[in-house]
């Protein structure tokens, strides 16, 4: 039997701090969350916040080396807890996410935080240095502008429900740059536990597409400046567990079923990318559960997400 989600994977990734664009910066991670960072003319905006205050420390610690602004806002591209609970390393003056992740930790943020805990224990580093829930303090549903100076901006923006109901993307459009958070991943594979797959695989990633990228810093994987490979694949993703998790509720097959042959279809092209089999059976389950009209994603608890585990990884 397979170890439990990502339980078994101890060996540290190697981070990579790039600059992508003139006060950009990203740090990658080998599949890994990834984080970035954006200079306005006096202070910096962060992107992401890591799974513990000791984590994004480092991260910190390595932005520090280009610059000395302080952290006025941090950006939060959704509610999961390897992307939230670092936030209180930042100082930030500002938590901004969208409405709907302000909600969905109210909701669910403890279970999560159990859950995200036992799926990938490696990424809470010093999980004692977490003083609590991330709350954010400025909650937005369509889009919010932040002047950087000279006459740029960044925009924050929700392009509909996706990996959540409340993903929101970076944009810098003066440089064509774009922070999707797990809107899109560059070479690993998708979590879609708590996704909403029909509208994701279109009109989102459609919105996405649209803004006409230059270089996309997905939510795990490699920088790209091949936005349309990037998205394709995230789109390709989907529709493969659509059509075959579809077709066996269609003939009202069973959830095993279903989990085989999104494997078997997803394997040959997907199977050796970062975190694959971690996420399929919480995917697989996910999907379902919306074929079957679930309208928002269940809760997984860290009980739930072993009884999901022993059923279809066994
Ligand atoms: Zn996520």
């Amino acid at each position: 039997m397979r170890a439990f989600a990502s339980s078994a994977d101890l060996t540290d990734k190697t981070q990579t701090l790039e600059i992508v664009g003139e006060g950009v910066y990203a740090l990658t991670a080998e599949g890994d969350p990834n984080v970035g960072a954006v200079e306005a003319d006096d202070f910096l905006i962060c992107f992401e916040a890591m799974a513990t205050p000791a984590a994004a420390r480092q991260w910190l610690e390595r932005l520090r080396e280009h610059t000395d602004k302080p952290v006025r806002y941090l950006v939060l591209s959704h509610y999961h807890a390897v992307r939230v609970l670092g936030a209180s390393a930042f100082a930030a003056d500002v938590i901004v996410a969208h409405e709907n992740t302000r909600f969905l930790i109210e909701e669910r943020g403890l279970q999560d935080w159990e859950s995200e805990y036992g799926r990938m224990p490696r990424l809470f580093k010093d999980p004692g240095s977490i003083p609590g829930l991330t709350r954010p303090t400025l909650t937005f549903t369509e889009t919010v502008r932040i002047d950087l100076g000279r006459g740029r901006f960044l925009e924050l923006r929700h392009l509909g429900r996706g990996h959540t109901e409340g993903d929101i993307v970076a944009w810098l459009p003066d440089q064509r740059i774009l922070f999707a958070g797990d809107l899109v991943e560059a070479q690993a594979a998708l979590y879609t536990g708590d996704a909403f797959h029909r509208e994701w695989s279109t009109t989102t990633l459609d919105r996405v597409a649209a803004l006409g990228a230059a270089t996309l810093i997905g939510g795990r994987g490699a920088v790209t400046c091949d936005v349309p490979a990037a998205i394709g694949q995230t789109r390709d993703f989907l529709e493969v567990m659509l059509r075959e998790v579809g077709t066996v509720h269609r003939r009202s097959g069973t959830l095993k079923e279903a989990f085989e042959a999104a494997h078997a279809a997803l394997a040959p092209r997907y199977g050796r990318w970062p975190i694959f089999e971690h996420c399929l059976p919480f995917n697989v389950s996910r999907l379902w559960d919306e074929l079957d009209g679930v309208e928002r994603p269940i809760i997984w608890t860290a009980e739930r997400d072993r009884a999901v585990w022993n059923q279809l990884q066994s």
